[in-house]
């Protein structure tokens, strides 16, 4: 079921949008402005790049009230008409700051959350709708999700009888939010499935530069006239901080490895917005500019991207493939995780990330260090790695 916003806001969005010269049937603003694309089949211009109210700044336990609204509405004046927020992001906390964010702002802003349990029974779910409605302080949500949305949840839980699904039909019928939408973390199949149900309006999934599995089920959903909204377009952190391999992913370079990674995910034409999580305004201006590029990537450099971006998952695969056929350790060493941390290190320039991920995997147990040499894994990998060598140097690189 589609169903339209009602008539005045979305006179006021397309107006915002028209007025600023964003009609193009497409990506459009002037070079220099933010871009505008269509938002699917809603009739809605969505601002290139959206704000995920997930890293909001705090101070102590709690939001950072003052910085969290100077920094929304610096936002907002530089052309980001999306708001996400969800029940738990900031804990908890995240969806009234941006409700008192909105005061001023509502009819400009399309305002996104997400219902954090679609397995619980329709009056349950309703609940926590009217308490988010509550807590945004505003009488209607433009785009509701169902938070982190699997495949099995959706089948078995959510279109069972006295299900959310149903709650959540009568729910927008009666006006209190006008687009249902999905946000995703199951496997890439599932995400062409969950498309093809015909049931929401759009998307909200993972896709960077390094991981581009959600590929296919992108472009099925912008097919099938989707919007399609990218979280972790730096890798959930992992391309945030600067790695000069990336960087010259490239000709001629970029100006920073977030840079480059907003370019590539804002390059793909089946992405109607990328999602950052701002927490100050100088990551505001910073992104904002980069959304405000015409052409965030010309045809060529997204494919010299592409080329390169092979030339390494290969160069990758050579010290790993991550098939896990060497698994089990018997002494609890987690191998694959141990290369792909090593990996990311030495094909991607990732430093931090590696550093971080091997750190994790020492808290385990499961790092290279707990290697006692039995030599069992060796005649299982099918690439013929010398694992023992190979997990040697990885703690010689990342152990310290
Ligand atoms: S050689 Fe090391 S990593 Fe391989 S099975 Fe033995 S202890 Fe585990
Ligand atoms: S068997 Fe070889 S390629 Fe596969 S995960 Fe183990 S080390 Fe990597």
């Amino acid at each position: 079921m589609l169903v339209v916003p009602d008539a005045p806001r979305l006179a006021v969005l397309l107006a915002v949008t028209s007025s600023q010269g964003f009609c193009a049937p497409d990506c459009s603003g002037r070079e220099g402005e933010m871009q505008y694309r269509n938002f699917g089949k809603t009739g809605l211009r969505i601002s290139a790049l959206g704000f995920g109210a997930m890293r909001l700044p705090m101070k102590g336990e709690h939001v950072d009230e003052d910085k969290a609204i100077e920094t929304i509405h610096r936002a907002f004046e530089l052309g980001v008409n999306y708001m996400d927020s969800a029940y738990f992001y900031n804990n908890h906390e995240s969806e009234v700051v941006v409700g008192k964010a909105l005061k001023g702002w509502r009819d400009k802003i399309i305002v996104s959350t997400k219902n954090p349990d679609g397995s619980v029974d329709a009056a349950t779910w309703r609940k926590v709708l009217e308490e988010q409605l509550r807590k945004l302080d505003v009488d209607k949500i433009d785009v509701y999700h169902f938070h982190g949305l699997n495949w099995s949840e959706f089948e078995d839980h959510i279109t069972r009888p006295g299900g959310a699904m149903e709650a959540a039909r009568k729910a927008q019928d009666e006006g209190l939010f006008t687009y249902l939408s999905f946000s995703f973390h199951d496997s890439p199949e599932a995400l062409v499935k969950l498309v093809d149900t015909g049931e929401f309006t759009s998307v909200t999934c993972q896709y960077n530069l390094l991981d581009r599995a959600n590929e296919p089920g992108i472009a099925r959903a912008h097919e099938k006239g989707m919007g399609v909204l990218i979280m972790g377009p730096v890798g959930g952190g992992r391309l945030g901080a600067p790695s000069p391999e990336i960087q010259k992913l490239l000709p001629g370079g970029s100006k920073s490895t977030p840079e480059i990674a907003l370019r590539f995910v804002l390059s793909n034409p089946n992405v109607s917005c990328a999602l950052s999580g701002m927490s100050d305004v100088k990551m505001v201006d910073e992104n904002c500019a980069t959304a405000s590029r015409e052409e965030p990537l010309s045809a060529v450099e997204r494919a010299a991207v592409l080329a390169q971006l092979e030339e390494k998952r290969k160069l990758a695969e050579l010290y790993c493939t991550g098939c896990e056929y060497c698994m089990p350790c018997p002494h609890g060493v987690d191998i694959p995780k141990n290369f792909s941390a090593m990996n990311a290190y030495r094909v991607y320039g990732l430093k931090d990330h590696a550093a971080r991920r091997y750190r994790e995997l020492a808290e385990k147990n499961a790092s290279a260090a707990f290697c006692e040499e039995c030599g069992q894994c060796e005649p299982k990998c099918p690439q013929k790695i010398p694992i023992i060598d190979q997990l040697n140097e990885t703690e010689k690189t990342l152990g310290s």
